[in-house]
């Protein structure tokens, strides 16, 4: 048993339905760590660079749209990094199968996912697969400092002429 840490994305099906709490406590039955979480407004280059290894398939400008909360009118998805022995496998397994239909009903994508009449899988989350797609995913959807734990190397750098928001 290996502790690592999982990507999971909260879709914007999820939200719309207002599934957040049960998504969350389902989850919480894995007795894993949330480490990280946050609410992301997903745009398109975020969109591409999750589902880069996916942009051949036909179903993918249907999935870009999905994800952005283009077919929902809500764009927002909840994002979170689960840490704990055998994480990968575990949140994949309370998740269940990619086809919703084909998912264990007491699965969270058997219970709350469907198919669309596009073909498209709206199965309300996302979870990372493997070690090296979760260190890619949880690196493109996390800063370091948004995870308490220090899960990978880390360097420091200075910002020059760097514009950014803060509380007025
Ligand atoms: N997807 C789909 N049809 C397919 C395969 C995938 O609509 O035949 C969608 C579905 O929403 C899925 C996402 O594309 O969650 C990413 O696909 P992947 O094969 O990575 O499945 P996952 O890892 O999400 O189970
Ligand atoms: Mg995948």
């Amino acid at each position: 048993m290996k502790e690592e840490a999982t990507l999971v994305i909260i879709k914007p099906d999820g939200l719309k339905k207002s599934l957040t709490g049960n998504i969350l406590s389902r989850l919480s039955e894995t007795k894993l760590k949330i480490i990280g979480a946050k609410i992301v407004k997903v745009n398109e280059e975020l969109a591409a660079k999750h589902y880069s290894h996916l942009k051949d398939q036909p179903f993918y400008p249907e999935l870009i749209k999905y994800i952005t909360g283009k077919l929902h009118g809500e764009n927002r998805v909840m994002a979170l990094v689960y840490w704990g022995k055998d994480a990968i496998v575990k949140v994949r397994q309370i998740c269940g199968a990619t086809n919703p239909e084909e998912a264990d009903p007491v699965s969270i994508r058997g219970a709350y996912g469907r198919i669309l009449t596009t073909g498209l899988y709206e199965n309300v989350v996302h979870a990372s697969s493997d070690p090296s797609e979760a260190e890619r995913e949880i690196k493109l959807w996390f800063e370091p400092e948004e995870i308490v734990y220090p899960l990978f190397p880390t360097k420091e750098v200075i910002y020059q002429n760097y514009k950014k928001f803060v509380w007025e």
